[in-house]
C-alpha cells in the first residue's frame, strides 16, 4: 500500500529528477531472522494521515518474537516494514487532518480499533474484529493511518523526551492488565518474570501503591527489580520451593491479592495459580507459542474462588493512562532505556537480543533506535546506555 502510494505520487509530479530520490532507509523483514535495512519508497500522507520523521523507535520483545518466527499472525507477514514503538515529528499532514500541525511531536500507538464492532461496543477495543495495526518504526519515516491519527496518536509535551514517550505502547498493554485486574493501593502483588514487561508491571504497580514481590530468574534481575520498586525479590534458583518461598512473603502467608504472570511458560502459569490468595486474581499476561497447554488443579481454582484473567494488547483508554503515567515525572523511564543504536544496526541488535548474555551481565531492557543521526532526541542517558 505504501509503495503503491509512492508510485502514484511519482507519476503525478512533474520534476522527475527529484522523484528518484524519494526513498528512505527502512528495516524490512524478509523471513525468519532475515531483517535487512534497505532503500524503500518513502511513504506519503494520504487523506487523514500524517507522515512522521522517526525520532526514536524502541526494541520490543514482540518484535523479537516476530523476528525469530519470521511472521506475526495479526500484526504483519513477510516482506514488511518492521517495528512498532515509535515517537516522532509530523513533517507531512494529509488532507483533512485536524487537531495536529506540522512540527508537532507525537507518539502514535501501533493500532486503533474500529469502535463499531461487537467488541468495541462492549468496551473491549483490544479485541476489535477489525483492529488496524501499523508497523514500520525502524525507518527514517513512518506513515500513520487515518484511524490511528484520529483515535490513538498523542501530542508529546515539550519537556518530555521522545524516548520516554515511545514507552507508551508497552506500558499501555501493562495498564490494560492492571485495569482488568482491578488493582487497589495497599494490595500485595506478585510479578512473575523480569523481562521488559515484568519490569513495567513491577514499576507501574508500585507507582499505583501496591506492594510488589518480584519472582526472577537471573541474578542481575534482583537489583533491577528492586530499583524499580519491588519490596521483595525471590530468585527462583536460590530457593527449594518457589511457591512456598513466595507465599511466605505475603501477609499471613495467605498468598497475593493479585499475581501477574509475565514469563509465558506453562510452569509460570501454573505457579501463578498457586501463589494467589483465596478469592484473588491471576492475570496470565505472557503469551506462550500457539499450541502450548498447561494443566491446573481444578479443586484449587474452584474451592479457592480464584479469578483467572488473560489480558492482551491495549485500548485507547489504557494508552492515555500509560502516557499520563510516563509524563507524570514519577515513572523512571530512563531505567528502561538501557541501549542505543542507529538504524543500520537494527538487525544486529535483534540478533544480539536472541542470545542471553552470561550470568551477571544484564541484558538490554529496551534499545533506543535513532534513525536520524543528526537529530537530538533528548534522550536521558542512563548509566548503562551504550554510545
Ligand atoms: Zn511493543
Ligand atoms: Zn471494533
Amino acid at each position: 500500500m505504501q509503495v503503491l502510494q509512492a508510485i502514484v505520487r511519482c507519476t503525478f509530479k512533474s520534476e522527475k529528477m527529484e522523484e528518484m530520490a524519494d526513498t528512505m532507509r527502512a528495516a524490512v523483514l524478509h523471513g525468519k531472522e532475515d531483517l535487512r535495512v534497505e532503500d524503500v519508497l518513502r511513504p506519503v500522507a494520504g487523506p487523514g494521515e500524517v507522515l512522521l520523521r522517526v525520532d526514536v523507535a524502541l526494541t520490543c520483545g514482540t518484535d523479537l518474537k516476530v523476528f525469530r518466527r519470521g511472521y506475526h499472525a495479526k500484526m504483519l507477514t513477510i516482506d514488511r516494514l518492521f517495528g512498532h514503538e515509535v515517537a516522532g515529528t509530523i513533517i507531512e499532514l494529509g488532507e483533512g487532518v485536524k487537531n495536529f500541525a506540522l512540527g508537532d511531536r507525537v507518539v502514535p500507538l501501533n493500532s486503533a480499533p474500529c469502535d463499531a464492532c461487537f467488541y468495541c461496543k462492549a468496551g473491549q477495543q483490544n479485541l476489535c474484529d477489525d483492529l488496524l495495526f501499523n508497523n514500520g518504526a525502524y525507518a527514517e519515516f513512518i506513515r500513520i493511518p487515518a484511524r490511528i491519527v484520529s483515535k490513538n496518536m498523542l501530542k508529546i509535551p515539550q519537556d518530555m523526551p521522545f524516548a520516554h514517550a515511545a514507552l507508551t505502547e508497552p506500558l499501555a498493554c501493562v495498564m490494560r492488565g492492571l485495569e482488568q485486574s482491578e488493582v487497589k493501593p495497599g494490595q500485595t502483588a506478585i510479578v512473575l518474570g523480569a523481562g521488559p514487561i515484568g519490569l513495567l508491571f513491577i514499576h507501574a504497580a508500585t507507582l499505583m501503591g501496591l506492594n510488589v514481590i518480584a519472582v526472577v530468574k537471573r541474578l542481575d534481575q534482583v537489583a533491577t527489580a528492586k530499583s524499580l520498586g519491588a519490596r521483595q525479590v525471590v530468585r527462583v534458583s536460590e530457593v527449594d520451593d518457589p511457591i512456598a518461598a513466595v507465599r511466605a512473603l505475603t501477609p499471613e502467608g495467605r498468598g497475593a491479592d493479585v499475581v501477574f504472570e509475565a514469563v509465558a511458560t506453562p510452569e509460570a502459569w501454573q505457579w501463578a495459580v498457586q501463589m494467589v490468595r483465596k478469592g484473588g486474581m491471576v492475570n496470565l499476561f505472557g503469551g506462550p507459542p500457539a499450541g502450548t497447554t498447561a494443566s491446573f488443579d481444578t479443586n484449587l481454582i474452584h474451592y479457592s474462588d480464584i479469578n483467572l484473567k488473560a489480558s492482551f494488547h491495549h485500548t485507547p483508554t489504557t494508552s492515555r493512562a500509560a502516557f499520563e503515567m510516563l509524563a507524570s515525572g514519577r515513572f523512571e523511564c530512563s531505567k528502561f532505556l538501557t541501549g542505543k543504536a542507529g538504524l543500520e544496526e537494527v538487525p544486529e541488535v535483534l540478533k544480539r537480543m536472541l542470545v542471553r548474555p552470561a550470568e551477571g551481565i544484564a541484558p538490554e531492557i529496551k534499545t533506543i533506535i535513532v534513525p536520524q543521526q543528526s537529530e537530538s532526541v533528548g534522550v536521558e542517558e542512563s548509566e548503562r546506555a551504550v554510545a
